[in-house]
């Protein structure tokens, strides 16, 4: 199947939201990821990436971080609307159970893509905390999204954490894994997502087990 670039938007230094179309409705469950492929240097190259946005007939989103000397990731950088890229149909299984729970989702970096498209379809039916790790303010991605849901839903606590703070930031700071028992606020019939870098995604799944939580409680998605 080809996906066509409608548009894109510069959301924080090196990081770019996609929007893209496909032939016919694509059906995904939010949390599930699309590969794409092109030939690129006479290799093809195939990547995943998680869809950034709830299911919405022809259109997804993706949110990418450009790799500097990446293989793929520049190449996506390079497209210009009208554009089109080979896919494949949208696969995974980091995605929300049924029936869900109270659910604690963490993300950091671009990790938060597959969280965009589960939020709104978690908050129909049960309270969800996102705690997001980002180095700088201005990589804070869908800030503006995630404090008008806070705003318009009691369901939703949005915890935003920075390693690299400014002078004016009053909010959380270091990494994600100091801010897991604000999120949690001692419950226990949680369930957690994790997405990101595999170090993270490590060292959270073990600092949980260390917490007294069940390994089935915790689902995740890695990027390398
Ligand atoms: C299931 C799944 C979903 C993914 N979803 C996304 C997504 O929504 N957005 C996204 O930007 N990436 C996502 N990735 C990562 C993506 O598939 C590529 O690995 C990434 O774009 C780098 O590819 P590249 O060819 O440009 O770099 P390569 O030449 O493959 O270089 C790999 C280097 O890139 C690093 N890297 C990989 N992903 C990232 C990243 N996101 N940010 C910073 N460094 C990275 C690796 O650690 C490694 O050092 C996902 C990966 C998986 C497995």
């Amino acid at each position: 199947m080809k996906a066509t670039l409608v548009e894109f938007m510069d959301i924080a230094p090196g990081v770019r939201h996609f929007v893209f179309q496909t032939p016919a409705p694509l059906k995904f469950a939010p949390g599930q990821f699309v590969s794409l492929s092109a030939d690129i240097n006479g290799k093809n190259v195939t990547r995943a990436y998680s869809i950034a946005n709830p299911p919405d007939g022809n259109r997804f989103d993706l949110c990418l971080n450009r790799v500097e000397d990446g293989a793929f990731s520049p190449y996506l950088f390079s497209m210009d609307p009208g554009a089109t890229i080979e896919m494949r149909e949208p696969l995974g299984t980091f995605t929300l159970p049924e029936p869900l729970r109270d659910s604690i989702f963490i993300a950091t970096g671009t990790g938060i893509a597959p969280f965009r498209a589960m939020l709104p379809v978690a908050l129909r039916s049960v309270p969800v905390t996102l705690l997001f790790g980002v180095r700088y303010e201005s990589h804070l991605l869908y800030r503006i999204e995630f404090e008008e849901i806070e705003r318009a839903s009691s369901q939703f606590r949005f915890l935003p954490t920075l390693t690299q703070p400014n002078a004016a930031w009053t909010g959380r700071s270091g990494r994600v894994q100091n801010h897991l028992k604000e999120a949690i606020a001692g419950r226990t019939g949680l369930d957690f997502y994790l997405c990101g870098m595999r170090a993270m995604v490590d060292d959270v799944r073990a600092l949980l087990k260390d917490m007294g939580f069940d390994r089935k409680q915790i689902r995740s998605e890695k990027y390398d």
